[in-house]
């Protein structure tokens, strides 16, 4: 690995320009220096030869000068060609006139005559004027004015202007190999930074760098290199357990476990079983015993689950409850199943957590992936549909996945596109179910309960549509409805003078949640003008799972004061603590038909009744039984002092006005009403 810059870039690269540059310079400067001494040494020189020169002729001019006597002064003149360089000789008496001259220039500027032309001048002319003046005695009688020839300087300051040059760009040349050794140990500890940086960024290795043989600023920046990749590892490895594992347990958290997932489907991994387990009724722990507790049980769970992992296998915590586990290699179903046995039977002995014993038990889904790599996000959603499966099954259960649970899915998707159609449609309706008062034999009233008769399938059972209602939010808008249908119906029957016959409707948890539900209960009685005495609404226990007692009190306590009934559904099936009951001020308590079913004496079923009943009388309740199909079952019922009951013995939930004609025969044929009318 290394920088991939042009050398020209690269810090030697200019380095060596830089070294290279300034020997040129230097040189050239140098050159000019020498160049400058020698012109000026050479025309000094020069100068003084042709002043020497011109003196001695200047002194034999005098005469004939002054005499005016042309032809020897010409004479004298013409024996100045034995002086070498000499170009042209003039004598020029003091008004100007000249009265010899010598050579083949024919003219004579007055700078020439009279001043001192610069060096560039007399270069670039490569003559030089001298002027001495011709004395007689005292007295100055002419000039003499020789021009020698210097273009021997001239072309000896070009060679070695030439030469110089030459050597500075040889010198510069030379510089590169020359510097090499000095650059490389100006550079080499750089370069290696460089280089170590680059691989840092790219493998994030951090490694530290050992250069020993570097002194001064280098060893510094190297020192304080180390020092600082030192420093990023630290906080990389932080960052890395906090992005990458779950605080809580230290196992690798759902970005790790996606990681993990995208490397086996990049290396192709084609075979390898995937798990998912999810605490049963983790939750209810956490709200039951806190959530310190709660952490120390994920802590003990995901110890014991990870100690039975098979060697090659990564278990992770996906989610609060959730852990995932991935053992790679070809896996059979029994396989599968042995690994997930190993892993179970850690949680056989409870947990023990300051001073509590807790049976942790997990749901487990589970995905095998053989011949061909699945991308995460199917395996994700066949372990989510597996794990769906396995909780739907009951506890501590395990589901493979099944191509089916896809279908299955998908009719669930189906089915709430159809029941949001449904809803728009007003194609959900109610049907009445009489409740008789065990006493009287009289009807007392009505439940109403939802019905979904779609004009193509017909009837879709409650047990089907409320939940997908439920999971897809749709309840509270189906509640509402229900609820609307069956105020109105209260309303009907008691403008047509059936005095007291009450209506009870089915409330979710979603429901009671939504703010302002009490309100809006309230408006739907004020529209449908039905008096609030003759509305109950059925409650079951998950209303108050996971909820603070003094809110679900406050709640009941506001229908209370609107003289709305209140009634506990399905006593018995749900979390069942028997102390909800006496915080809570419920005026009806309807015992689920799992007590009332073949409820004949003697059975340990029918004992629980009778104690259910008496237990709900104790507490001020009146007591209502849910789906009693006999007569037996009725004559219990009756033994054990019921208040009311609801079932097929006396009618199944009939469209409204059927409703009403069977309400009406039962109480017809009801001895009691006889004897009251007769
Ligand atoms: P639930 O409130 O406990 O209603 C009583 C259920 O028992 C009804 O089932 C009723 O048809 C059935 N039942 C009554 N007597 C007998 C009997 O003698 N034998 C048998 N085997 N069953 C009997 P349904 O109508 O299928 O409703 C099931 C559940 O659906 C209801 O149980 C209730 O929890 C829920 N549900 C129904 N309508 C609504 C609604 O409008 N809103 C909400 N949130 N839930 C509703
Ligand atoms: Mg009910
Ligand atoms: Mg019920």
């Amino acid at each position: 690995m290394g920088t991939n810059l042009p050398k020209r870039k690269t810090i030697g690269g200019k380095i060596a320009a830089l070294i290279a540059f300034s020997v040129f310079s230097a040189m050239i400067l140098l050159a000019i220096f020498l160049g400058m001494l020698q012109l000026n040494t050479s025309v000094q020189g020069k100068k003084t030869q042709l002043e020497s020169a011109a003196y001695i002729y200047a002194s034999a001019l005098a005469e004939s000068i002054e005499t005016q006597d042309r032809s020897s002064a010409q004479k004298v003149l013409r024996s100045i060609t034995r002086v070498p360089n000499i170009l042209y000789a003039a004598a020029i008496d003091t008004n100007g006139q000249t009265i010899a001259s010598m050579g083949n220039v024919t003219f004579l500027t007055s700078d020439q005559v009279e001043g001192q032309p610069s060096i560039f001048k007399l270069l670039t002319k490569g003559n030089m004027p001298v002027a001495v003046n011709i004395v007689r005695g005292d007295e100055k009688v002419g000039k003499l004015v020789i021009l020698g020839d210097i273009r021997d300087i001239r072309t000896q300051l070009f060679w070695t202007l030439l030469t110089t040059a030459v050597a500075s760009i040889v010198a510069a040349l030379l510089a590169f190999p020359i510097s090499g050794p000095l650059r490389k140990r100006i550079v080499s500890p750089i370069v290696l930074l460089t280089n170590a940086m680059q691989k840092t960024r790219e493998t994030r290795s951090f490694e530290k760098l050992s250069i020993a043989e570097v002194e001064g600023e280098t060893r510094v920046l190297v020192d304080t290199f180390n020092a600082m990749i030192n420093d990023i590892r630290e906080r990389d490895t932080s960052l890395r357990q906090l992005a990458y594992f779950d605080p809580l347990t230290g196992l690798p958290n759902r970005a790790n476990f996606q990681r993990m997932l995208e490397d086996s489907y990049e290396n192709k991994t084609s075979s390898a079983a995937y798990f998912i387990f999810d605490i049963d009724n983790f939750h209810a722990i956490n709200d039951a015993m806190g959530h310190g507790i709660g952490d120390a049980l994920l802590m003990d769970v995901a110890a014991r689950l990870k100690s039975e992992l098979p060697e090659n296998g990564s278990i992770a915590r996906i989610g609060g409850d959730e852990f995932a586990a991935i053992v790679p290699g070809f896996i059979t179903k029994a396989l599968a199943q042995d690994v997930l046995a190993k892993m179970i039977s850690t949680l056989f002995e409870p947990v023990k957590i300051l001073g509590h014993e807790i049976h942790a038990s997990v749901s487990t889904g589970i995905a095998l992936v053989s011949e061909q790599a699945v991308n995460p996000s199917e395996i994700q959603k066949q372990l989510d549909l597996a794990l769906h499966d396995a909780k739907n099954s009951g506890l501590s259960h395990f589901s493979f996945f099944r191509s089916e649970m896809v279908e299955a899915l998908n009719e669930d998707a189906e089915l709430i596109k159809g029941l949001r159609a449904a809803l728009a449609q007003n194609h959900i309706t109610a049907f009445f179910q009489p409740v008789v008062n065990l006493e009287t034999g009289y009807v007392e009233g009505f439940e109403a309960l939802a019905r979904w008769i779609d004009p193509v399938k017909g009837h879709i059972p409650p047990s089907k549509f409320i939940p997908a209602a439920e999971k897809a939010g749709l309840i509270s808008a189906l509640g509402e409805q229900v609820l609307r249908i069956a105020c109105q119906q209260g309303k009907s029957w008691h403008d047509a003078g059936k005095a007291g016959w009450t209506v009870a409707v089915n409330i979710s948890t979603a429901q009671i949640l939504q703010s302002g539900f009490v309100e809006h209960v309230r408006d739907i009685l004020a529209d449908t003008n039905l008096p609030a005495h003759l509305l109950c609404l059925e409650l079951t226990e998950s209303v108050f799972v996971g909820k603070s007692m003094n809110i679900v009190q406050k709640m009941l306590e506001n229908f209370r004061v609107l003289g709305i009934m209140t009634a506990l559904d399905d006593f018995g099936t749900g979390y069942s603590s028997l102390s909800y009951l006496e915080h809570l001020p419920f005026d009806k308590l309807k015992i689920d038909r799992a007590f009332v079913k073949d409820a004949r004496d003697g059975s340990k079923n029918t004992e629980l009744l009778k104690g259910i009943i008496s237990l709900a009388h104790g507490l001020g309740m009146v007591v209502v039984a849910e789906g009693a199909e006999t007569e037996i079952e009725l004559n219990v019922l009756r033994r054990f002092k019921a208040d009311s009951v609801q079932g097929y013995v006396i009618s199944k939930p009939l469209p409204a006005h059927q409703a009403t004609l069977a309400a009406d025969l039962h109480d017809k044929n009801n001895p009691a009403k006889m004897q009251q009318t007769a």
